[in-house]
């Protein structure tokens, strides 16, 4: 489009704020009605967020308060096959973002008015600010929070995302929000988190929700088939994970113990250790999880568990 139209208001982004969030800011201050409004005007096509396309257009009618570098910087684009995306300076697999269904915090969106690009992150369930749990839903409607909404403090039921109920989060899961947004931020001085050998956001987030979820489902009897579920199940997850990464590596000692428990029991529904062990392998893959995996090799030499120090896998799924 060669003669772009221009939002006669003006804003910039704010730090950490997140490029939808900010969008809908934008939106809001303009009189437009959301989003979807502002990427018609722009002529994006609604997977602008995940899949690369030119953004020059959304620069034009921002007006110049983000620069085309800024605005890519802030989109979720898949940085190769099998890369991962950008996530500010780390990288972190697509199913560790969520795209579509946004959580806030109602104590933020009332003192500051933003959205923060954190609580894209499935692991991120609560507010270190204010220790509250993220909000994904509205209390009044009971329909789920979206990107498409016409007004970043409102449910389009016309309920106020500020005064949604502010659920105090575990002392644990809101310590490690204020961490891992502290690193996010800083880039800088890596501190490691839990006494696990993981240096990188991509991968303590895929191991807080694989251990999580492996736990959770025990409480639940079932597994928790579904990515990116809704807050409260997020949570219980994230806590779960948390917990077991906290403790590590007693924890996978202990993880082991219960599988072996179940196997003995022949109503059980359980997955045996050795399919344990399996899909920990099969799951953590590349040098980042090298050293996580060492920590297991020595657990289960301690228990005498009968397979090689090097290989605790077998090439082919166990059967049965
Ligand atoms: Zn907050
Ligand atoms: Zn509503």
């Amino acid at each position: 489009m060669s003669s772009t139209a221009r939002l006669v208001m003006r804003s910039t982004p704010r730090l950490g704020e997140s490029l939808l969030g900010f969008l809908l800011r934008v939106s809001d201050v303009n009189c437009c009605t959301g989003v979807p409004a502002l990427l018609r005007l722009a002529n994006l096509p609604r997977t602008f967020l995940t899949r690369p396309c030119v953004l020059k257009d959304l620069a034009s009618i921002l007006g110049g308060a983000i620069s085309l570098n800024e605005l890519e910087e802030r989109v979720y684009w898949r940085a190769a096959p099998k890369k991962g995306i950008k996530f500010v300076r780390a990288t972190v697999s697509t199913v560790d973002v969520n795209f579509t269904h946004p959580r806030v915090c109602p104590a933020c969106l009332e003192e500051e008015g933003i959205v923060r690009q954190v609580w894209d992150l499935r692991v991120v369930t609560a507010c270190w600010r204010h220790g509250f749990y993220l909000v994904d839903h509205c209390s009044q409607c009971g329909s789920r929070l979206t990107w498409r909404r016409k007004r970043l403090l409102q449910c389009d039921c016309g309920s106020e995302l500020r005064r949604q109920s502010r659920d105090p989060a575990p002392e644990e899961v809101v310590a490690f929000t204020l961490l891992l947004e502290t690193q996010l931020v800083n880039g800088t001085n890596w501190i490691d988190p839990f006494p696990l050998p993981l240096r990188t956001l991509g991968a303590i987030c895929r191991a807080i929700w694989w251990f999580g979820a492996e736990l959770a489902s025990l409480e639940r009897a079932q597994p928790l088939a579904i990515s990116k579920p809704r807050v409260l199940v997020s949570a219980k997850i994230v806590e779960r994970g948390i917990e077991c990464l906290e403790r590590w590596p007693r924890s996978i000692e202990e993880l082991l113990s219960q599988k072996h428990l179940a196997e003995s029991n022949p109503q059980s529904l359980e997955t045996t250790p050795k399919h344990l062990l399996y899909t920990i392998r099969e799951t953590f893959r590349g040098l980042h999880f090298e050293p996580m995996l060492d920590d297991i090799r020595d657990i289960l030499g301690q228990m005498e568990y009968p397979t090689k120090r090097n290989s605790f896998y077998s090439v082919r799924p166990p059967k049965g």
